[in-house]
């Protein structure tokens, strides 16, 4: 009896630890079995969104579609969020974590040359200049794809331990001048604040190779920090230097300087950082000294500590070059919309990493080098561990050297690696909902 007994719990157990084991391979196999028809919505929607790309904090349309969408999977809706974005929650019936997942949803004023017939012919207006829109970044594949995994992950809501959060943001880009916007405003009209989620998920697509994911733990791409200097001195004519003080040389003097802080002042061996100079202006022909020199550029960091000591320098050197030649100088340091650090919590990244090696396989997935680019999912992954990654969307045998990259005219998108974002995140979201990452 008491054999009998045993050999039933054992078997009990066993069926039950199939059970468990089999809700995410369960789920898992549904999405796979639905891939193909999820899809070809996928890609439609992708090439809509495509077609009209709208600018940053005038994603009017694109907000709309997206709305509609989630509120026809019966989801409760939220818009008008910092701006026009829009959330939504999944409440799966049982009890547990919650998963946020956030989609980018601006275009760039760029005019679209790939020649698609879905390319986009939109026109808008940007800092005063009538400018072509193009999703030249992909941020049309980032919503596509987000409400293909909302779809699917709402067709199993009565199988979800726990919820998700659906975020399509405005403004990734960065706002227009003089306008609040992105993931920081999301941030600060509340989204987080009556639920906060467990852990935020993103990817972003870019030129590499086809369906490949790329990754990288801890201070994965850089804080970016515009700064703006404006130098007066005392306009002369240009054959009487000793007449003028001359911001036109304080600029050259500073522009130098500020490249001794990267060479001199810091130690590189803790992490590399950026100063450029993306602009000077000063002046209006080639005899007058004039009066006033502006100039404005970015600096790239990955460590709050470097960063700190780089606005330090930079301060103190546009100062003391203004002061040697008697110019005065005013330093906006950050100037306007600036990006922490985008972090990828290094415990979470070990964690996802065999769940996305199930979908692309060894061969694909790539630890990456550090971006010095900045993305404002930095600002949901401060609040929350967070993991953004990469998927390359290269046509099957394009050679990545070779193609535009994000931002490009000729930026291009394989709609057949989108199967691996829509994978990733549904994966993603279902084990951590699971307890399985
Ligand atoms: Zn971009
Ligand atoms: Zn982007």
């Amino acid at each position: 009896m008491v054999k009998t007994t045993k050999i039933i719990s054992v078997f009990l157990s066993l069926i039950f630890a199939s059970l468990v084991l089999s809700n995410t391979e369960r789920l898992e196999g549904k999405l796979d079995r639905n891939l193909d028809s999820l899809m070809k919505k996928v890609v439609a929607w992708r090439h809509d969104i495509h077609q009209y790309p709208e600018l940053s904090n005038r994603e009017y349309k694109t907000a709309a579609k997206v709305a509609k969408h989630l509120t026809d999977l019966g989801l409760e809706v939220k818009t008008d969020i910092a701006h026009t974005g829009v959330v939504a929650i999944l409440e799966g019936d049982k009890p547990g974590p919650m998963v946020a997942l956030r989609a980018d949803m601006d275009g760039l004023p760029v005019e679209e040359m790939t020649g698609l017939p879905f390319a986009s012919k939109e026109r808008d207006t940007y800092n005063g200049q009538e400018v072509g829109v193009m999703h030249a970044c992909g941020h049309d594949a980032h919503v596509a794809i987000l409400m293909g995994v909302a779809e699917f992950l709402t067709s199993i809501q009565k199988d979800l331990t726990g919820s998700v959060m659906f975020i399509f943001q405005p403004a990734e880009e960065g706002p227009p001048v003089g306008e609040g916007g992105g993931a920081q405003l999301m941030l600060e009209e509340g989204i987080w604040k009556d639920k906060k989620p467990d852990v935020v998920f993103g990817l972003h697509v870019t030129n590499a190779p086809h369906g490949s994911i790329a990754y990288r733990e801890g201070a994965s791409m850089a804080a970016a920090d515009p700064w703006k200097i404006i130098i007066k001195g005392r306009q002369a004519h240009g054959s009487r230097p000793w007449d003028s003080v001359d911001p036109i040389m304080v600029a050259f003097q500073m522009g130098n300087n500020f490249q001794t802080i990267i060479s001199r002042k810091l130690d590189l061996r803790e992490s590399p950082a950026v100063i450029s100079v993306g602009s000077i202006h000063g002046g209006v022909r080639s005899n007058i000294i004039p009066d006033v020199v502006e100039m404005e550029g970015t600096i790239r960091t990955f460590d709050s500590g470097i960063r700190d000591k780089i606005f330090f320098e930079m301060r103190n050197i546009a100062e003391s070059t203004a002061k040697m030649a008697g110019a005065s100088v005013e330093v906006f340091l950050p100037n306007g919309q600036n990006y922490p650090v985008t972090y990828n919590d290094e415990d979470l990244t070990k964690r996802v990493l065999p769940s996305l090696k199930k979908i692309v396989g060894e061969d694909l997935l790539y630890r990456s080098e550090r971006t010095t680019g900045a993305e404002d999912f930095s600002f949901f992954s401060q609040e929350v561990p967070g993991f953004y990654f990469f998927l390359g969307v290269n046509k099957t045998d394009a050679d990545p050297l070779t193609t535009s990259g994000n931002h490009s005219p000729f930026f291009y998108i394989d709609d057949g690696a989108l199967p691996v974002g829509v994978k990733a995140l549904s994966h993603l979201t279902i084990e951590y909902l699971n307890g399985e990452i």
